[in-house]
């Protein structure tokens, strides 16, 4: 019988620690209303508990950060192209004006770091490399009010190519991409012709808002899909071709792709399709 009073005394005392939790504005959990918030990094939920946000929701609502930034360093000599990184920013205002990124403190970006250039112009990039490079000199995070992404343009090119694909930019971490500037200037020079400037502006750009893509969490990439779009062949990229998560974009076999649309006489950024933008606006009703 004492055994079982003291099993009870102990439940009391750790019971009374997780009430103590739950009254901590400081924790997810917390319970909150419109009179008493959470504390900075958190948000009230419906359902009167407060709740952290991380990538990809952090970057599509305006639950917690309000504003999105962007750090973007490049190894010298692979400056990235202002009307690119203007084209994806003013996608991005766009889609806050639609209500399927929300930001309404705005959208920036801060160009940084120049990091120095391999002593091999054609180095092939392992993973590892790049990680390394980009853990030495990403400086931002994210916090209560910015979202922050960060975007590495490099030289030499990525490991992964071979003679059928050569790689353009991948994303990863939730909340890192990486650019192969060197590799998208060879590409659209050696394929634009009289048109090379402008379809290496319009690559860099979507290749960019693509990589982005990703960090929002498409396709079924972190962030729910509504209806099923995912190709099963390339995870985390759309089946519709004609959308920006299509998997082509993101390598040089984009290229012609883009160049047919500018030869159309559209040089925007593709759009993320139907199906994406679903899946976004969802994302702004996640508790
Ligand atoms: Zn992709
Ligand atoms: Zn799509």
């Amino acid at each position: 019988m004492r055994h079982v009073v003291v099993g009870v005394l102990l439940v009391g005392v750790f019971s009374g620690f997780t009430d103590c939790d739950a009254c901590d504005p400081n924790k997810p959990g917390a319970s909150c209303s419109q009179s008493e918030p959470c504390t900075s990094g958190l948000y009230c939920g419906a359902d009167g508990t407060c709740k952290a946000q991380t990538p990809p929701y952090l970057y599509a609502t305006d639950k917690i950060a309000k504003r999105l930034s962007f750090e973007i360093d490049y190894v010298q000599g692979q400056l990235p192209n202002q009307a690119s990184i203007d084209a994806m920013l003013q996608r991005l205002r766009e889609m806050h004006g639609s209500g399927h990124v929300k930001k309404p403190e705005g959208v920036e970006y801060l160009v940084d770091d120049t990091v120095p250039a391999h002593a091999d112009p054609n180095h092939a990039y392992t993973f590892e490399e790049l990680q390394n490079m980009v853990n030495g000199n990403k400086n931002t995070r994210s916090n209560g009010r910015y979202a922050s992404a960060y975007v590495l343009y490099v030289d030499g090119h990525s490991a992964d190519d071979n003679g059928a694909s050569k790689v353009l930019g991948f994303a990863y971490d939730s909340d890192k991409i990486v650019i192969f500037k060197k590799t998208i200037t060879e590409v659209c020079e050696n394929n634009g012709g009289l048109f090379a400037a402008d379809i290496c502006r319009l690559t860099e750009a979507s290749v960019l808002m693509h990589e982005f893509g990703h960090l929002l969490g498409l396709v079924n990439n972190g962030m729910s899909m509504h209806a099923a779009h995912q190709d099963a062949a390339h995870a985390g990229h759309d089946v519709n071709d004609q959308c920006l998560m299509y998997w082509a974009i993101e390598t040089d076999s984009g290229v012609s792709m883009l160049l047919n649309r500018l030869l159309g006489g559209n040089s925007s950024i593709p759009s993320f399709d139907a199906a994406c933008l679903q899946d976004l606006a969802d994302a702004q009703t996640v508790q």
